[in-house]
């Protein structure tokens, strides 16, 4: 059968209800704003590489741009040392114009220098380029388009530099030479050093085929590293031109999240990267606020929510204890009862209880205009029995006597058998006549006799008892209840008188 559960249970589950509640709503709390953060973060990132993309793409543009111009005048007008010198100055033009440029060079098929822009023929005749990796590549490629070499470092000024070149053809399109711009890499860092990628953010600009331009932070030995390797490089070949990575850094153990996109143009790509841990910080350190609130706030109800559970146990508890008190009282009080009523050898109804039932008796015959019967007994020569016998032995015969009463005169439920008072015992009988009480003191005195119970004292040698019987109707003689009882005790008193051993009633001797 289902049992409703307890109010200590449901208020247990209530408080760890209320607490769970409180602890999922601030996880989830936690979570989301680490997601949104984390969005934005890429958000963050990507921007900032749409933002180098197109800043490198229009660097290298406009360097391109000038070289274009160069390679078709050189192809058109050759040259001649007129020729070369005007070049010269349209090359000093060009980078006077383009901030982002270190020089303009020009190298003719065997990486001589034909002509440069700020620097006088005298002073440059001995420099050859033959072994750079653009002249190597365009010498053996006949594409016309832009070449992005990897950083070289400025044999006229030790600078890094990025190499954008073109090839020059004769006019039968064999190779005639190599025109090249040198894009300084600090125009890129100083671009790059203006962006905000918080502390531990990174960016870089990467060669298509795995070699490092530049990066922030800053270290020149990075420059023209290999990248093939790294995280960044591999999720960009896994990725294709854009998309996002976590990478741990190889450089210096720092996760990041990299945004990558390349070039349109141009074979590079870019890689704006910010520290997640740095994003994360502020994250955090809410996180740990709210957690500790929470703890604070779940302990405070959970200690409420246990006190008012202990309060409940210990009221559930001393309400159980009180029920048992009072039953405890209830049953000493009915053993009292029964105590105050009772004969304590006999175990009959005491003399108390014999007057307060015969009165209620007498009324109540009264009212129903009824019989009330009592017969009185009287334990033959009981003295002398207690003089041989002793004292004790009186005791138990009187125990057996009152037994034997008592079972043949409790057969209806108002007769009351009691000990009226030393070795004289009553029997009341509700709506009973004469005759019919007759019949049973009658009973119990032949009962009594045939225990047997040795009594040398009397003529026939066995414990006897002697009963007067008296009846009366209460409606009719007016009296009061003790008017029944002495009429009794007359009866008794002729009995004895009569030789014992016997039953009479005040009217006529019954046995
Ligand atoms: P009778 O036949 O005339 O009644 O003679 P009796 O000796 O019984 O005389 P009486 O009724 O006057 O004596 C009562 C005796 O019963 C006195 C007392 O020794 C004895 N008795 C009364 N109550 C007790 C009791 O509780 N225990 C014992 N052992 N004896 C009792
Ligand atoms: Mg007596
Ligand atoms: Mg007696």
């Amino acid at each position: 059968m289902f049992r409703r559960p307890s109010i200590i249970f449901r208020t247990t589950a209530f408080v760890a209800v209320v607490c769970l509640t409180l602890v999922a709503l601030d996880c989830w709390n936690s979570w989301h704003s680490r997601m949104v953060l984390l969005r934005q973060m890429s958000v963050a990132a990507s921007n900032l590489a749409r933002a180098m993309a197109q800043q490198a793409e229009d660097t290298i543009k406009q360097a391109d741009t000038a070289l274009v111009g160069i390679v078709e005048r050189i192809e058109h007008d050759g040259a001649e040392p007129a020729t070369i010198e005007r070049l010269r100055k349209v090359l000093a033009l060009q980078v006077a114009e383009l901030p982002q440029l270190d020089a303009i060079h020009v190298y003719d098929k065997d990486g001589n220098w034909v002509a440069n822009s700020r620097q006088t023929p005298s002073q440059n005749l001995n420099l050859n380029n033959a072994s750079r990796e653009y002249f190597l590549f365009h010498r053996e490629h006949e594409e016309r388009g832009p070449h992005i070499g990897i950083p070289v470092q400025s044999r006229t000024n030790g600078k890094l530099l990025v190499p954008v070149s073109r090839r020059i053809n004769n006019a039968d399109g064999s190779f005639a030479g190599v025109a090249l711009a040198t894009i300084d890499i600090d125009f890129f860092m100083k671009f790059y050093d203006s962006l905000d990628i918080g502390r531990a953010g990174a960016v870089a600009l990467v060669l298509e085929t795995g070699t490092m331009m530049t990066r922030r932070p800053y270290s020149a030995d990075m420059v023209g590293r290999n990248m093939l390797e790294t995280g960044l490089f591999r999720a960009y070949v896994a990725q294709g031109p854009t998309g996002t990575a976590e990478v741990l850094s190889a450089q210096d153990g720092v996760t990041r999240l990299n945004s990558f996109r390349r070039l349109d143009n141009y074979p590079l790509f870019v890689a704006a990267a910010l520290s997640k841990d740095e994003i994360l910080a502020a994250w955090w350190q809410d996180t740990l606020w709210h957690t500790a609130g929470i703890i604070l706030m779940t302990s405070i109800v959970g200690f409420v929510g246990w006190r008012l559970v202990k309060q409940m146990e210990l009221r559930n508890k001393s309400e159980a204890e009180l029920r048992r008190a009072r039953d405890a009282l209830e049953t000493l009080n009915k053993t009292l009862n029964t105590l105050a009523m009772e004969d304590g050898l006999t175990g009959l109804a005491n003399r108390r209880q014999f007057d307060v039932t015969l009165d209620s008796e007498f009324s109540r015959a009264m009212r129903d205009a009824s019989t009330l019967a009592l017969i009185m007994i009287d334990v033959d020569c009981f003295k002398q029995y207690n003089d041989i016998y002793g004292h004790a032995a009186g005791d138990e015969c009187l125990q057996t006597i009152s037994r034997t009463i008592a079972s043949l005169a409790s057969r209806r439920p108002g007769d009351l058998a009691a000990r009226y008072g030393g070795e004289e015992l009553a029997v009341l009988l509700p709506h009973t006549d004469v005759a019919g009480a007759v019949i049973l003191a009658e009973r119990i005195r032949s009962a009594v006799r045939d225990l047997e119970i040795v009594h040398a004292g009397t003529p026939d040698g066995f414990v006897t008892l002697s009963a007067g019987v008296e009846a009366l109707s209460p409606a009719v003689t007016k009296g009061p209840p003790k008017a029944l009882i002495q009429a009794a005790d007359k009866a008794l008193y002729e009995a004895k008188m009569g030789g014992r051993n016997r039953v009479c009633t005040t009217m006529r001797k019954a046995a």
